[in-house]
């Protein structure tokens, strides 16, 4: 036994502290907290958790983060000899964190060329004519398959008793194994595990061989690991059946991030990160799997095909994801390679509609907030627009915005929730936090949605580009007010932090947005400031269309930064980065 747990327990005793205090006080959970002290470490799903977690404690105790860091280390170097420490981005061990192969490197490579020789005009009315390129079987010559995308697809088939908040749910998951290694098991990630009495798994069964069986499953966290009854080959399809029941929780009007993105609320009910999802599969590090926190967007995952039939109450409206048809009570839904299926309902619910470019923008909002339902529909259309321009085009063909009940926005693919709060404060002016919100969101169409990102580990890239995004809104329509965007945004927070800071070392969402979106949002600037306007939209349009339907890292967007400056980056890296990050 080594003293890492005591020197924490002893510190919080001296300061008269209980860990329901500290857990208070921190929002690190209290399981998390006790593991720490009692050096079981086996509740944190990867060491990187844990190191996380480590350090937002230790500085919470005012202990010395990297000497409890160190300490870990060493202990667990003992244990595990082999287990890498963090992910410092290598330029020379750039792989995509994906199951899934996009667009092959030689025609990024055809392409770069192109830009190169200064095929792309100023961003300012650049229009991206050529379709994004689509995932598919890509024929090669090399000896070796590389894997083909083959998406996987959830059939989910809902019944939503609105007056009592909960859902029955049967969801069918159809998967075949694009990794190179055989499977003795899947992962999938259970969100609404994170609430206590909320998921009730009935029944799950797997069918590999032509019949139902039931597996073996194991619970952690908000994962549940599921043995195969046989390992699963290479290329090797499976169907997974699951039953269970949701008894929604209710949102806390003032939560600004996830835990406002699924629960009921007076007028409503969200459902965002709701249903068990396959965890991505990491080639080096298997399924890759994320503990729970309440700061920021603890997911990650893979896009996928949804297939998705809602049965509700009588007189409820749903506002969900992808192409809708609607019988009566029954909404059904069809998305195909979206990164997420979510919904909201409300009986309150009104709507209006326009359209940009082929895509259909709905506004729900509720009755009272006519104005801004509209203000935040005119946002949505001319901000698809704009970065459809920027980043390429969007994927979809409806696009939806959902007024829910809590003081944040956030993303899903095709559809956002945006907090009634600023329809509330809505003045009718564009110096309202209605607008840059939209337009925040509007753009994680592209960053989240088309290239995802590990939101838990590096969840600057795709908020740092989302903040931007919206001051980007603002420099195309509303130039006169692009002063107040910073000082509003940006400029009265006076931001401190790291922007490659992984989630679990925030203590709140003040010191996350500090870090994450508005010291995210200046290196963005700063960013375009060195690498000059053609090669900064260059690159932003070329990385959608490289990492479209992936997950990305911050070593692809580095690497790709290269391809378009020889700048000094350096400079950047000392100002906004702990690691290294030029390559
Ligand atoms: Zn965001």
């Amino acid at each position: 036994m080594s003293d890492f747990g005591e020197r924490l327990r002893a510190r919080r005793e001296e300061k008269e502290l209980s860990l329901d205090d500290v857990a208070a006080e921190t929002r690190i959970p209290l399981d998390y907290l006790r593991a720490l002290e009692e050096e079981n470490f086996d509740v944190f799903t990867s060491d990187l958790h844990a190191r996380g977690f480590i350090r937002n404690y230790a500085s919470f105790l005012g202990l010395e983060a990297d000497e409890l860091v160190a300490a870990y280390n060493e202990l667990r170097g003992q244990a595990h000899p082999k287990k890498a420490i963090l992910p410092i981005p290598q330029p020379d061990a750039a792989h995509p964190r994906s199951s899934t192969l996009g667009l092959d490197a030689l025609l990024g490579l055809v392409i770069v060329g192109l830009l190169a020789l200064g095929l792309y005009a100023s961003y300012t009315r650049q229009n991206h004519v050529e379709p994004t390129p689509t995932v598919g079987p890509t024929p090669t010559p090399t000896a070796t398959p590389l894997p083909v995308y083959q998406g996987t697809a959830y059939t989910l088939d809902v019944y939503l008793n609105y007056a009592e908040h909960s859902l029955r749910v049967q969801e069918r998951v159809d998967y075949t194994n694009v990794t190179s290694d055989t499977l003795p098991d899947l992962l999938l990630s259970v969100h609404p595990n994170h609430f206590r009495n909320t998921f009730t798994l009935e029944d799950i069964k797997v069918d590999m061989d032509g019949e139902w069986v039931k597996p073996e499953i194991f619970p952690l966290d908000v994962t549940l690991r599921v043995e195969l009854p046989r390992p699963l080959k290479v290329n090797e399809h499976v169907a997974l059946m699951l039953d269970y029941s949701l008894k929604l929780p209710k949102i806390n009007p003032n939560e600004e991030f996830s835990g406002g993105g699924f629960g009921y609320s007076k007028r409503a009910v969200s459902l965002g990160n709701w249903y068990p999802v396959l965890a991505p599969y990491d080639p080096e590090d298997g399924w890759y799997n994320r503990n729970y926190y309440p700061v920021g967007d603890p997911y990650v995952t893979e896009v996928a095909d949804y297939d998705v039939t809602i049965t509700a109450t009588q007189g409820v409206i749903v506002a969900g994801t992808g192409l809708e048809t609607r019988e009566g009570n029954r909404w059904h839904y069809k998305a195909e390679k979206a990164r997420s299926f979510a919904f909201a309902a409300s009986d309150k619910y009104q709507v209006a509609t326009a359209e940009v470019d082929g895509i259909t923008v709905h506004s729900y909002y509720f009755p009272n907030n006519e104005e801004a339902g509209q203000a935040a529909l005119d946002t949505a259309r001319q901000a698809l627009e704009l970065f459809g321009e920027l980043y390429g085009p969007y994927p979809y063909k409806d696009y939806r915005l959902a007024e829910t009940e809590f003081a944040g926005g956030m993303e899903f693919s095709g559809l956002t929730f945006l907090g009634a709060v600023f329809y509330d404060e809505y003045d009718g002016t564009t110096r309202t936090p209605l607008i840059p919100l939209t337009a925040h969101e509007v753009s994680h169409q592209w960053f989240y949605g088309l290239v995802g990102n590990d939101q838990v580990i590096e969840p600057w890239l795709d908020e740092a580009v989302a903040e931007y995004s919206a001051y980007l809104y603002y420099e195309r329509y509303l130039p006169d007010d692009t002063d107040w965007w910073w000082f509003y945004a940006v400029d009265q927070w006076a931001p401190t932090g790291k922007i490659d800071s992984i989630i679990y070392e925030f203590r709140d969402n003040r010191q996350y947005m500090d870090a994450v979106y508005r010291r995210g949002a200046q290196f963005m600037r700063d960013l375009r400031e060195t690498m000059g306007d053609p090669a900064f939209f260059g690159f932003l349009a070329e990385y959608q269309r490289r990492y479209a339907y992936r997950l990305a890292t911050s070593t692809d967007f580095f690497a790709l930064v290269r391809e378009f400056t020889t700048a000094d980056l350096v400079p950047l890296q000392e100002e906004y980065f702990r690691q290294r990050i030029v390559p």
